[in-house]
């Protein structure tokens, strides 16, 4: 079959191919026939005859070795194609110089190297397709080896070279023991793993075996990051707990001036006054908690909803201003607005607008002290500074409400945004805020595209600046 496929490949036994070898191979007998005539020594019909055969000996010599050339060329052209010619052709068609054995040897050696190719374009497919998966995933051995680790899993640990031990990357037990298990009995597990990595990372871990296949018993390993998941899980736990005792602190103190004033004072006229005054107070200070819970969760929940409203910003800052002064007065502190020469326009909500503005300036009030002067300045920033967040480097209205208050500590600026943080110090005890003031003014700007910057000073005061993108 595959000789019957290769004559027809061949070239035709045309007589320019077989004539010229064939003549060319007749010039010494003719040149002695002729000779041998010319001399007298043979007759020239004789001569002839003897021409004549040896012409047919040579040509059927030429037409032979033709055969042969065309043969071993059909079966070499078959081999450079890629297509498998078969067993070689008959022996006695190519047992001239060892080709009969070349042409199988040939044959063997090209096909094994087109299988090691073949394998090295799967494997090369295999790493490509692996690198493409957005989680890290580790092949492992029977000897608890790495077979192959994608791209994410060598970021996440550059131990994970091939042939490298697994314990190099992960020395969790349990996942070690999951991975031995898989590869022993064949189980599937899932765990969750936890790397000590500044900060923290938590993975959900998966370990599959892998039975069937050239490198016999082996066990992926894929893990999901679950980093943020956990942080929110953490933080909604801890938002549930902050809240509950901020709630409970002043229900815990009107419960117990009821059961006083139900029982002890139940007749003292001046203790009812000045209890039923803190009782007022405190029910005051649980509304206020409620409210700022409230529109916390309003604000969150509308976050990915850019306002559209066209906002007169400077009207709303003087506004802020005139209803603080009253507060103001009360504790000795001056108010100052330095506006920009025009307010540039602003789209926003101006309720949380109003909002922010009023947080800002009422801490600057209850921090800055009294006999001092709280600023409020308006200014638009051609290039925000690196510290404006999303707006650095662009143009944009700042707000900044400054105070010569005793400032705030380094170290916890970047906490004071944080949901029921205060200060450890008497005043932030004292004036029994409810922590979540600049929580509010934070999800506000970040819900306008603006930004919240805080610089202080110890002993000098504080500058809370709010950047607003310009309409
Ligand atoms: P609070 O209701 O306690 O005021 P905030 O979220 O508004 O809550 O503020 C959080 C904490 O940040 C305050 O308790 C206070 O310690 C600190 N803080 C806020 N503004 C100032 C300021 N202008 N100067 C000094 N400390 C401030």
């Amino acid at each position: 079959m595959a000789q019957a496929r290769m004559a027809t490949g061949t070239s035709s036994f045309g007589s320019s191919t077989v004539l010229g070898p064939a003549a060319r191979s007749l010039l010494p007998a003719t040149a002695a026939l002729a000779a041998l005539v010319v001399t007298g020594l043979l007759p020239a019909f004789p001569a002839f005859l003897g021409w004549i055969l040896a012409s047919c000996v040579s040509y059927a010599l030429a037409l032979r070795r033709r055969r042969r050339i065309d043969l071993a060329s059909a079966y070499l052209d078959a081999l450079i194609d890629g297509r498998d010619p078969g067993p070689p052709p008959e022996h006695n068609l190519l047992d001239e110089g060892g080709l009969y054995h070349a042409l199988p040897r040939l044959r063997r050696t090209l096909a094994e190297r087109r299988r090691l190719a073949d394998m090295g374009l799967v494997a090369d497919l295999l790493q490509t397709v692996i690198d493409g998966i957005d989680d890290p995933l580790i092949v492992i051995d029977a000897r608890r080896r790495i077979v192959r680790a994608n791209g994410y899993a060598r970021e996440l640990f550059p131990a994970a070279a091939v042939d490298a031990p697994l314990i190099n990357s992960l020395r969790d037990p349990s996942l070690i023991a999951a991975v031995d298990a898989s590869l022993a009995g064949g189980t599937s597990s899932q765990l969750f793993l936890s790397l000590k990595a500044t900060p923290p990372r938590a993975f959900a871990a998966r370990v599959v075996p892998l039975q069937a296949g050239p490198l016999g018993h082996t066990a992926v390993l894929s893990l999901r990051e679950r980093t943020e998941a956990v942080q929110i899980e953490r933080m909604r736990s801890d938002f549930v707990a902050n809240a509950s005792h901020e709630i409970r602190t002043p229900l815990t103190a009107i419960r117990g001036f009821i059961e006083t004033l139900q029982g002890p004072a139940r007749d003292d006229k001046r203790a009812r006054e000045r209890f039923l005054a803190i009782m007022a107070q405190e029910a005051e200070r649980m509304g206020r908690l409620v409210d700022d819970l409230l529109s916390l969760s309003r604000i969150e929940l509308a976050e990915h909803q850019v306002p559209r409203e066209r906002v007169d910003i400077g009207m709303l800052i003087g506004r802020v201003v005139d209803s603080l002064i009253p507060a103001a007065d009360r504790r000795d502190v001056r108010l100052a607005l330095n506006p920009p020469d025009v307010w540039p326009p602003v789209v926003g909500d101006a309720d949380q607008l109003f909002q922010v503005f009023q947080n800002l300036v009422e801490n600057a009030i209850i921090h800055g002290g009294s006999g001092k002067t709280v600023t409020v300045d308006g200014r638009i920033e051609q290039a925000s500074p690196h510290d404006a967040g999303p707006l650095s480097g662009t143009r944009a209205l700042a707000v900044t409400v400054s105070d010569q208050g005793e400032g705030i500590p380094e170290a916890i600026i970047p906490r004071v945004t944080e949901r029921f943080f205060r200060a450890d110090n008497p005043r932030s005890r004292k004036e029994g805020g409810t922590g979540l003031g600049l929580a509010i003014v934070k999800h506000v700007l970040r819900r306008h595209r603006g930004h919240l910057a805080i610089r202080s000073t110890l002993g000098e005061g504080s500058q809370f600046t709010a950047y607003l993108p310009l309409a």
